[in-house]
């Protein structure tokens, strides 16, 4: 039995999320996309439109081979097309033959669009919905109607807008879904629109927000004080234009502040991982400033913050970053004090606190080789190796003796790039070659072959980003470049940098730092580590 302050979360990552510019995936990505949120305790998945397109129908396929413990698979589909034929409409055929237990079907709640793109007229309209929520449900599914445009129709014709619901309402939808379908309502609009629907509908309401006005996540925290039970959103965000409402923000502010209970409570602490994964398998680089899950999102610089939070974290947070299974992170710059480095020492057990002149010198050792263009703001774990090395913990596990790059261009311009390296392991001497497509990748592959046989830990590490930024450029040919580089064992990810006048002398030293942070990180599994 659900707790009366229980919401439905319906995650639409796989269908409106893979809307996104430049996002992709495959059936394969589905299914393990599916298995994830599932583990996580999402209510619905909605995992595509069948009569869209045959990859979709191959999901649905498939995904039946699962076995999901908690979540309900969704097919999403349109109303039918033509009410005197609603039971052969193809589209709605698919929805059949996609034999989920659920099914998500839009109608047009804007007359505009009705009139506009259908030519349908109102009747005619309302005639569709009520007959194909009402076919679907004979069939036995549980019915989520969405309600396109909900918010545009019922600002432009309210009585129009009202009456398609009530369609939906007596064809049988178990749930009702106003759809924010162009982004663009604001969050009193959204609480205003819905409380006055409330009074005219008694189906259980949702929520499905986009976020062009930036306001998706907090419209749809308006709709459930309204009295929204079912909320709709993605991970990430992800979707067409500006994106979908982020579950990731609105999981935990529904659980952590709202007093709501969502089927993902005892799973919040895997909030962060889940982001990171669905970000891997889009293949998108984490955005480090998104809420609870970002790298950002409780990262503090300057060193009054630090010295604060070292006495009391509530002082610059606003939850537990735990909670979420995100961590605290102090970074170093020269803003900082010796409270950071301090703060730094103790996540690896040292107490430094009564050695000022260790915490005094490291600081000057950091401020100058900033000076010099090193920047750790966005390179966590170089710095840790650092403050490692420098407190005699770490020593470096391997040594690079001798580089040669070959970089070609053939007549069609095309590159090809090749990399000799030496590494001297203890009193082993590795001599390998690599090729790749540019001569970083070349290095990158070089390297981790010579290590390989050392270290087989590195095997599944990978580059996620790479940067690079020319420093001094006023200075010509002798401008100096930082490269940045952010690496990922498919599970955790994180960042080295390298400072040079050549670009693959700065980025052979952020391959060697991120080799080596991961070799220790293995080596050493007791440690409390930073940023991994
Ligand atoms: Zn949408």
């Amino acid at each position: 039995m659900k707790q009366n302050n229980y919401i439905e979360i319906f995650d639409t990552t796989l269908r409106d999320g893979t809307q996104s510019e430049a996002i992709s995936l495959s059936i394969q990505d589905k299914l393990l996309i599916t298995q994830k949120l599932d583990e996580f305790g999402i209510d619905f998945i909605e995992g595509g439109w069948p009569g869209s397109n045959p990859r979709d129908e191959e999901y649905f396929k498939k995904v039946k081979a699962l076995s999901l413990k908690h979540a309900h698979i969704c097919a999403f589909g349109s109303t039918a097309r033509d009410p005197k034929n609603i039971e052969r409409d193809n589209n709605i055929q698919k929805l059949l033959k996609s034999e989920t237990p659920a099914i998500s079907i839009f109608g047009k709640s804007w007359r505009l669009h009705s009139e506009k793109s259908l030519g349908l007229t109102d009747d005619q309209n309302e005639e569709l919905i009520y007959k194909s929520v009402l076919f679907l449900k004979k069939n036995g599914r549980k019915i989520i109607y969405d309600a396109e445009h909900f918010f545009d129709g019922y600002k432009d014709d309210k009585e129009f807008a009202i009456k398609m619901l009530k369609a939906a309402e007596q064809g049988g939808a178990d749930v009702i879904v106003l759809c924010d379908t162009n982004g663009g309502t604001l969050s009193g609009e959204v609480f205003d629109i819905f409380s006055s629907v409330r009074k005219s509908i008694d189906s259980p309401l949702g929520i499905h927000a986009h976020n062009d006005g930036e306001t998706a996540v907090a419209n749809s925290l308006q709709a459930v004080v309204a009295g929204a039970v079912h909320v709709q959103g993605t991970i990430n965000g992800f979707g067409e234009r500006c994106g979908n409402a982020n579950l990731c923000s609105i999981i935990p502010n529904l659980n952590l502040k709202m007093n709501k209970k969502t089927g993902q409570v005892r799973n919040l602490e895997k909030l962060t991982s889940l982001s990171h994964y669905v970000d891997e398998i889009m293949n998108q680089v984490p955005n480090n400033r998104a809420a609870f899950v970002g790298k950002s999102a409780f990262t503090h610089k300057g060193g009054i913050h630090v010295s604060s939070i070292l006495k009391d974290n509530r002082m610059y947070e606003h939850i537990v970053p735990a909670t979420v299974g995100n961590r605290q992170h102090v970074i170093i710059s020269d803003l900082s004090g010796r409270s950071n480095i301090r703060y730094k020492a103790q996540e690896f057990g040292f107490d430094l606190s009564d050695d000022k002149e260790f915490s005094k010198k490291f600081v000057g050792q950091i401020k100058s080789m900033e000076y010099e263009g090193f920047q750790f703001d966005g390179a966590e774990a170089s710095f840790e190796l650092l403050l490692l090395a420098e407190l005699n913990e770490y020593e470096p596990f391997f040594d690079v003796i001798y580089t040669k790059i070959n970089v070609m261009f053939n007549h069609e311009g095309h590159k090809y790039a090749e990399a000799v390296l030496k590494v001297k392991v203890g009193k082993d001497i590795e001599h390998t070659a690599a090729d790749g497509n540019g001569p970083v990748n070349a290095l990158d592959s070089a390297l981790r072959k010579a290590l390989m046989r050392f270290y087989p830990e590195i095997k599944n590490i990978h580059l996620v980003d790479y940067k690079v930024r020319v420093l001094n450029e006023r200075n010509g040919t002798a401008a100096k470049v930082r490269v940045l580089v952010e690496s990922s064992d498919g599970e955790k990810m994180w960042s080295t940098v390298g400072v040079s006048h050549d670009i693959i002398e700065a980025s052979l030293q952020a391959l060697n730092d991120s080799l080596n942070y991961k070799i220790l990180k293995m080596q050493k599994p007791g440690k409390k580590v930073m940023n991994y």
